[in-house]
Order: structure tokens, then C-alpha cells, then sequence
């Protein structure tokens, strides 16, 4: 696989601070912002910091200390908003999964109860 990143997809211009977020966490390997058109209550974006288009991508390519910072960055968050409820996490990879945004992200929903994991097709 042919991982291409395009540095001018709207997360990494949110990591240049070329616009602005609402941020949650940030730490040396991760950013949290809470996503812009929220599905549920909580609905937060986990980033990485690293150039990485998506969650293979990321997984093949980035570092051990990449991914550490990544997960601690999650567990940190999920703290931090309070989810003991439960909560899902999704990361939409390419066209089939309608990822949108080209830079990899773990959505964090939470506070309403999610129903299936996916619409069944009819
Ligand atoms: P995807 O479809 O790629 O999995 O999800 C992209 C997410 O990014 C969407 O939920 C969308 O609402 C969110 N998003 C797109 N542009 C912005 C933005 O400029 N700021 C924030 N905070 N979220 C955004």
C-alpha cells in the first residue's frame, strides 16, 4: 500500500494552528478536539501528530513511541470526559468507510446510548 499524505488536509492545518479547535488534550504525540458537527453528546477526535493519512498507515508506519503516545493520549482522554458509561470508538478508513478527513483519527462518541455498530443494508 501507497500511503500518500497531503499536509493541507484540514487536521494537519488544525496542527500547524493555521485553524483554530477546541482542544481537549494535547501532548508531545497527540492532539484531542472535540469534532466540529458532533453526532452525540461526546464526540471527540484523537489525533496523532505524525503525517499519517490513516489507521494502517499509522499502525505500519509510526514509531513505537508514536503509538504509545497515541494510546496514553486516549486512555487520558477518556478520563478526562468522564465516559464510564461506555463509549465508541471508530476510525473510518478511506472511501468504503467514508473517511473524509486524510489525517488519522479515532472518533470517541459518548453519552447516548450508540445502538448497532452498523446500519444493517437493506
Ligand atoms: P471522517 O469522516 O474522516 O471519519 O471524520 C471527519 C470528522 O472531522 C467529521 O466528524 C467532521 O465533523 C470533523 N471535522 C471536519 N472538519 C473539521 C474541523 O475543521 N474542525 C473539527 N473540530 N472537526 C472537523
Amino acid at each position: 500500500m501507497d500511503f500518500h499524505y497531503d499536509p493541507q488536509n484540514i487536521f494537519a492545518r488544525i496542527l500547524r494552528g493555521e485553524i483554530p479547535n477546541n482542544t481537549v488534550y494535547e501532548s508531545e504525540h497527540a492532539l484531542a478536539f472535540h469534532d466540529i458537527n458532533p453526532q452525540a453528546p461526546v464526540h471527540v477526535l484523537v489525533i496523532p501528530k505524525g503525517a499519517y493519512v490513516s489507521l494502517d498507515h499509522f499502525a505500519r508506519d509510526g514509531s513505537a513511541e508514536e503509538h504509545l503516545g497515541f494510546m496514553r493520549a486516549v486512555a487520558r482522554v477518556c478520563e478526562m470526559l468522564e465516559v464510564e458509561g461506555g463509549f465508541r470508538a471508530i476510525s473510518n478508513t478511506r472511501g468504503d468507510a467514508h473517511q473524509e478527513v486524510p489525517h488519522y483519527h479515532l472518533h470517541i462518541l459518548a453519552g447516548r446510548k450508540m445502538g448497532p455498530m452498523l446500519v444493517p443494508q437493506g
